[in-house]
């Protein structure tokens, strides 16, 4: 089969592998219909995240037909639609029993690596490290699901992919990130970060009941979709003090809640950005943080800050007396996907959201490369990229959707 490989920084390549096959009795082997670039995927094709390794299958947000099964995958059956959770979870152990799936203890056959930085490990992963497993990803014509029994939903047959395929993922997160903030009734919601998850995260902290959603970011693209199809406020940080503006539009006190919709490799003008990638190059920090210190000090006290971008190891400068003396709470997680993807399908079928307006570049597998390319320079206004293994070659870049979220 086909599949998008990493080979290091800033170099992918759809090449030709093994079709994967099953090795368990609860395995099952998807055949791949979609298949997406997540942001955190740049955090790979940059070269930030260790212990990945020449020719891994990248890819952990796909969605497809099952084509085979193992003995024990319970009511899973070839022909089923199902969209994989990013996640790989036994659902046996006591975290995924706690509904913690993505703490599952089971799943990381590598987890004395993750042990060595974090103290314990996270369960595996598709396609994202051998620390986190060394499980091959979903940017493929069709990938090996562990635990297929429970690591699935059922499409029913009839809804465009794009309308589902995020719940292996970014919708979820942007979801599991406003729930974190414990919201009341007509809160102020600050997001940093207007990518898909910051869309999703704005779109949910509105469901959950905020009455005002702020936010954050630099490209004017991402700023009008989060204003004109989510209902944000809208801040560009390269034109004001986004810590003086959240305090003139919340009355001096600050957001109720913060969310950090960007991660590890956080962009900020001015000298502590250059003293962040200058300690990163150096490996004497391993992420930059510019995003969570601001968030940290915007914050209003006894407020919550959650943290839904990707973090690696160890981050410099970080204020934590405000934690103290401001009474926060700081929520964070790799999503538990299995706990939300049946209620935000309901949500999805009912027609009360509509996930694909994310969507602006769709690809061949063959292209995905180009779709990397495109999806860090944020080129063409890039916000999505779909990759359609099987489609021609040539069709990518179509109409942006306009339709509206809800
Ligand atoms: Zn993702
Ligand atoms: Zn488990």
């Amino acid at each position: 089969m086909k599949a998008n490989c990493w080979y290091g920084k800033r170099d992918v390549r759809v090449e030709d592998v093994p079709d994967p096959t099953i090795l368990n009795p609860r395995d099952a082997i998807v055949r791949i219909t979609s298949s997406a670039i997540c942001g955190s995927d740049l955090h790979l094709y940059n070269g930030f995240i260790p212990t990945m390794q020449a020719g891994d299958i990248m890819g952990h947000e796909f969605m497809g037909e099952v084509v085979e099964v193992g003995p024990r995958v319970g009511d899973l059956k070839v022909g089923d639609r199902v969209v994989i959770p990013f996640p790989i979870a036994c659902g046996n152990c006591f975290f995924c029993r706690e509904k913690l799936f993505s703490l599952c203890e089971n799943s990381n056959p590598n987890a004395w690596m993750a042990e060595k930085l974090w103290g314990h490990s996270p369960c595996g992963i598709f396609g994202y490290s051998h620390m986190l497993g060394g499980y091959a990803g979903g940017q493929a014509e069709y990938v090996r699901v562990p635990y297929a029994d429970v690591n699935h939903i059922k499409i029913p047959h009839g809804i465009d992919d794009e309308k589902v395929l995020f719940l292996s993922d970014i919708l979820p997160t942007g979801y599991m990130a406003a729930e974190a903030c414990n919201i009341r009734k007509g809160e102020t919601v600050a997001v940093w970060g207007c990518g898909p998850v910051g869309q999703f995260a704005i779109l949910s902290a509105f469901l959950l009941g905020a009455g005002r959603v702020i936010a954050i970011d630099r490209f004017p693209y991402r700023l009008r979709m989060a204003h004109e199809l989510c209902g944000a406020e809208v801040l560009n940080y390269e034109e004001v003090d986004v810590y003086e503006a959240l305090r003139a539009m919340t009355g001096g006190r600050g957001p109720d809640a913060c969310i950090d919709a960007v991660g590890m490799e956080g962009h900020l003008p001015g000298m502590l950005g250059a003293y962040d990638r200058v300690k990163q190059a150096l490996m004497m920090e391993t992420d930059r943080p510019p995003v969570l210190r601001q968030a940290l000090m915007c914050v209003r006290s006894g407020g919550t800050v959650s943290v839904a971008g990707v973090y690696g190891g160890l981050l410099d400068k970080i204020p934590f007396g405000a934690v103290v003396n401001k009474a926060l709470t700081i929520k964070s997680g790799q999503t538990h996907v299995q706990r939300y993807m049946q209620p935000l399908l309901e949500r999805i079928i009912s027609g009360e959201i509509d996930p694909s307006f994310v969507v602006t570049h769709r690809m061949s597998l063959d292209e995905t490369p180009q779709g990397y390319e495109t999806f860090l320079h944020n080129q063409d206004e890039c916000m999505k990229v779909v990759l359609r293994p099987g489609a021609p070659n040539g069709n990518g870049n179509l109409a942006r959707n306009i339709t509206a979220p809800y």
